[in-house]
């Protein structure tokens, strides 16, 4: 029998369901593409990615087949880079087996990139398997109607929350669930929950018990940390110094200019000369200012930057690195860089002018 929770959730999607693009497909590619696309991402700010991907890459082949360079472009401004990585090597696993999707959580799961919220995505979406879609909005949900007090930081917190979940889940109506229950999270129990017109909350315990802003129970988050980040935009003889970023930290596989990154940001230039591969002939160079970007603010880091042109006389030697190489400001503004750097171009004519 179905839970009075699950009815009267259905009652008010049918109701209240948005048209959103990627609704009304069983074709696995396309909702994988818009559940990663739209995990840590709004709607509004994923939906015109979502449209810019599948137009790209109207099928996995094409995304298997494309380079990381052009899949970042796309990606850029985004965020979370690792989510295009591994969609690129998802499909390029799916691709090389003739293009077909598994068709159940069990195997989907094992995909790289696929979490247990995708994996339940695309199995109740394409397939119509009963497992329970379970992130931020269903622990606030639950939390609240039921009254569970979890710590939703808790590792145990998903095991008991998709517990909750799959006896709520109705097995002819897996899909409609969980789009429901999203959607009810995103317009109804959001964080700022609209109890009035809520047609749970006569039965809601965190209503009744007037705790709608105390659940879910959720622990302190872990500090942001500050990063001092420096930038050098060294130009010589018409191109740039740049490197892809390889090293296991944030932006792994963008492009950026040449980086000092610092315990502060103090106002000297003093810190180059004591770089190892540029120091010993920085001093001669004049460099000049730029405006700098904003602070940049990721999930769990604050990162301040500031920026210099400097540009490198004809007659010294070319600056050599294993790191970086130098490229053509016109190659540059094709690779994938992040949004800190855009930002930084945007702001400052010289650059405009350079890119
Ligand atoms: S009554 Fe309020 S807290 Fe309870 S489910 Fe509805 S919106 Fe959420």
């Amino acid at each position: 029998m179905i839970h009075p929770f699950s009815s009267t959730l259905l009652t008010w999607y049918q109701a209240h369901a948005r048209d959103l693009p990627w609704r009304n497909t069983k074709d696995p590619y396309v909702i994988w593409l818009s559940e990663v696309v739209l995990q840590q991402t709004r709607i509004a700010q994923g939906t015109p990615y979502f449209h810019a991907l599948l137009h790209a890459f109207p099928s996995v082949h094409e995304l298997a087949e494309a380079d990381e360079a052009t899949l970042f472009r796309i990606w850029q401004g985004l965020g979370y880079y690792s989510r295009a990585r591994n969609l690129h090597k998802t499909a390029k696993y799916i691709a090389a087996n003739g293009g077909i999707f598994p068709n159940n959580y069990a195997e989907l799961i094992k995909l790289p990139g696929i979490g247990p919220y995708t994996a339940a995505a695309i199995s109740s979406f394409a397939f119509g398997e009963p497992k329970p879609v379970v992130d931020g909005n269903v622990f606030r949900i639950l939390a609240r109607y039921f009254g569970v007090e979890t710590d939703i930081l808790h590792a145990s917190a998903r095991k008991i929350f998709t517990e909750l979940a799959e006896g709520l889940i109705p097995a002819d109506h897996a899909a409609t669930f969980n789009q429901a229950i999203m959607e009810f999270g995103s317009l109804q129990c959001s964080p700022v929950p609209q109890c009035a017109s809520c047609p749970l909350q006569p039965s809601c315990v965190a209503y009744a018990t007037d705790r709608t802003q105390m659940l879910p129970v959720k622990s302190k988050k872990k500090p942001v940390r500050e990063r001092y980040l420096a930038y050098f935009i060294f130009e010589y003889q018409g191109k740039i110094w740049v490197r892809q970023r390889t090293q296991k930290d944030i932006w792994a596989g963008l492009w950026e200019f040449y980086l000092v990154e610092l315990p502060d940001l103090g106002p000297s230039l003093d810190v180059l000369s004591k770089d190892p591969c540029v120091g010993p002939w920085f001093t001669e160079l004049d460099a000049f200012a730029l405006k700098a970007p904003a602070p940049h603010l990721l999930s769990h880091q604050k990162l301040i930057s500031k920026a210099w042109h400097i540009q490198v006389p004809d007659h010294f030697e070319m600056p050599q690195s294993d790191e970086y190489q130098w490229i053509e400001p016109q190659d540059f503004k094709n690779l994938g860089k992040p949004v800190l750097l855009l930002n930084l171009i945007t702001d400052n004519l010289s650059l405009q002018e350079l890119f």
